[in-house]
């Protein structure tokens, strides 16, 4: 980071910065905490200044010159930023958080609230036709989940206690999973109805908005009119819309079109989810992705995108079938799977859609599998595992697949460099990393998953941001804070202010650093030693304190 210089006490003033009142030296404490002699980075994009922060109790009660007598507690800040805590737009937690309540993987970057529930599936509302299935799914880390609604989950989420804030979004696909199952037709009147009702109830409930997974089963069944209806009732509430959209390769601009055109339809805010061109053949599509964005904009359709600062996506094999493959949802698909007579056709279509990328299945490497026997692949990808096998690699992907009961997630190696750079500049991008809380224990630790979910926040801040200069500090720490807060509707965050909750990250802008790799994904980012969610101090001298103090964000 460039060294600013520092601000006068006039030019504070008249930018607005409230000055801590002179007390005098014998007074008591006023603070509980203070944050003294950083670069204030308040979250806006404006340019760094230097000032101290005073906190007490969970909130922001001073910027500016605080003398050290008035503080309880001191953390020295010289010669680091300090922040608003980052707010990660898109997460898939809502499960894992019960696992790992200490958000490890989350905290330990500076993320202080995470929204979850995206991709189309939300842990909750937990009801109707799946909701025994996937209490199952959940007993695979011991985790009993009791809730129903999107109420008793928040309880049962206070119950846990975390170590971040969390902000709802109601899946799509699990509403609509609730209401039918995972088929592929359109709702009946009543289911809609009945649908329509699960939105209302669970944005009366505190849901910040809806999110959809259109390449996912069931929301690839969907059709636009349907989504348009639940986001016009989200908009009643004046929440948002967030799209994991129908394609982000062959038909991504289609896909955008749609995306825009539910937000001026529905009059929301729309977010479009983990932006990017995949597959060689695709890449030049971006830019003119970003400029549909550009014209809806300036078409007054309220849309910004998210994105994660790496060439490889991540998700599960079954998202390479088509949609006949995997009507009715995993059991079916895996029925079709062992059936001699359906297996050739998904055969041939899987394989097509593996190799319409140049590099194909050497591309697509293994993250985590549940079974012992197949432990060896996780880190491999699926050419490596065939020649292993001796098998065809489509056979090697239908196989684990088989093997594994539906479920593979895998890492995907399809974006261009120069494209991800476009995207974490672009002004209507924020940062979300589409990972989720974990820690290198439990189930975690046997598992190989991306390294978004330890190590978006400080790559962005070093690799983009300071060494490679694609953006500046400022701009680079807003995307991580108030744009994302403001698209969320979270009005008591995202900046550093008076008033305002006291979620701060305090980083070395020198020495800040990802460390978490393909290779070694469970490693945590250097250079962020303090970091505070609602007054309480989370990351100690770079060490989580194990404390708890993360709220369940409502709607409100
Ligand atoms: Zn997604």
């Amino acid at each position: 980071m460039r060294r600013r210089r520092f601000l006068s006490r006039s030019a504070r003033a008249a930018a607005g910065v409230a000055l801590a009142p002179a007390l005098r030296a014998e007074s008591a404490p006023a603070f509980d905490l203070v944050i003294r002699g950083g670069e204030i980075l308040d979250g806006t994009g404006a340019p760094a200044f230097r000032a101290d922060l005073g906190i007490n109790g969970d909130a922001i009660a001073a910027i500016g010159a605080i003398p050290a007598e008035q503080g309880r507690r001191l953390i020295d800040a010289a010669g680091h930023a300090v922040c608003p805590g980052f707010v990660d737009i898109h997460t898939h937690s809502d499960g894992d958080i019960f696992v790992y309540p200490t958000a490890d993987s989350r905290v330990r970057q500076g993320v202080t609230t995470e929204v979850t529930g995206n991709c189309g599936s939300s842990a909750a509302p937990l009801l109707g036709a799946g909701a025994e299935e996937r209490r199952k799914e959940y007993l695979k880390d011991d985790l009993r989940a009791e809730w129903g609604d999107v109420a008793s989950y928040c309880v049962f989420w206070e119950k846990v206690g975390c170590s971040l804030n969390h902000a709802l979004l109601l899946g799509q696909g699990t509403l609509r999973a609730n209401a039918i199952g995972a088929v592929n037709r359109p709702l009946a009147s009543d289911e809609r109805a009945a649908v329509l009702r699960a939105v209302e109830e669970g944005m009366d409930q505190g849901a910040f908005g809806l999110s959809t997974g259109l390449q996912y089963t069931p929301g690839r069944f969907t059709p636009r009119e349907e989504i348009a209806a639940m986001a016009r009732v989200v908009a009643r509430y004046g929440g948002f819309y967030a799209s994991h959209m129908r394609s982000e390769d062959a038909t991504l601009l289609e896909a955008i079109g749609e995306t825009i055109a539910i937000g001026r339809e529905a009059q929301l805010r729309v977010e479009i989810s983990h932006l990017k061109a995949a597959g060689q053949v695709n890449w030049h599509k971006q830019r003119a992705a970003l400029d549909l964005i550009e014209s809806a904009r300036a078409h007054g359709v309220d849309v910004l995108a998210d994105a994660y600062p790496y060439t490889a996506y991540s998700t599960g094999l079954s998202i390479l079938l088509e949609d006949w493959a995997v009507d009715g949802g995993r059991q079916a698909m895996l029925a079709r799977l062992r059936d001699p007579a359906q297996r050739p056709r998904i055969r041939r279509e899987v394989d097509a859609n593996v190799l319409a990328e140049p590099g194909g299945y050497e591309l697509i490497v293994i993250a985590s599998v549940e079974s012992e026997k197949n432990r060896e692949v996780i880190g491999r990808d699926l050419r490596a595992i065939a020649t292993a096998w001796r098998v065809e690699p489509i056979d090697a992907l239908l196989g684990l697949l088989d093997e594994e009961n539906g479920s593979v997630p895998f890492i995907g190696h399809a974006m261009s460099e120069k494209n991800v750079d476009e995207l974490l500049a672009h002004p209507l991008v924020m940062v979300g990393s589409d990972g989720r809380s974990m820690a290198p224990v439990k189930r975690a630790a046997r598992t190989r998953p991306h390294p978004r979910s330890y190590g978006t926040f400080a790559r962005v801040l070093s690799h983009y941001a300071r060494d490679r200069k694609l953006l500046d500090l400022p701009a680079a720490v807003r995307k991580m804070t108030s744009l994302p807060a403001d698209q969320v509707g979270l009005r008591d965050r995202g900046r550093l202010a008076k008033g305002m909750k006291a979620d701060v990250v305090v980083f070395d802008p020198l020495r800040v650093r990802d460390e978490a790799t393909f290779q070694e994904p469970h490693r945590f980012p250097a250079g962020i030693p303090y970091v505070l969610v609602n007054g309480a101090l989370v990351v100690e001298k770079g060490s989580h304190t194990g404390r708890r103090p993360g709220k369940l964000l409502r709607r409100g």
